[in-house]
């Protein structure tokens, strides 16, 4: 497969987008399944079946989420994970994934916001 080659600037502002969307499907996911299980549950006769699929949807769909998100979850500048620290495991606050605008391994950009029109 033949990609263009992106600059670093059109690496970066995916990447930011990808963690939009990893945002976006964190908190649309429980929202979808509620709705889906009120109407599986005037459906189905067996709410246990009905637990048992909201249970798989979920895990596939966040599962579905995250590998989507970490194959591009890719550093321009140093070619390690942007998000997801993988030296200092213990130091990163998992939270940090949400408004992290720098490289957790290399800390590029220096000047995020040049980087955003
Ligand atoms: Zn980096």
């Amino acid at each position: 497969m033949l990609k263009r080659k992106l600059s670093k600037k059109e690496q970066y502002q995916q990447l930011l987008k990808a963690r939009n969307q990893l945002t976006i499907s964190i908190i649309l996911l429980p929202i979808i399944l509620i709705v889906l299980y009120e109407f599986l549950e005037n459906w189905l006769e067996n709410e246990k079946l009905v637990i048992i699929i909201i249970i798989i949807l979920l895990v596939l769909g966040f599962l579905f989420t995250i590998f989507h998100f970490l194959a591009y979850d890719l550093c321009p500048w140093c070619k390690h994970q942007f998000f997801m620290s993988s030296r200092k495991l213990g130091n990163s606050r998992g939270i940090d994934i949400f408004f992290r605008k720098k490289c957790c391994n290399c800390k590029e950009p220096k000047n995020p916001d040049s980087f955003l029109d």
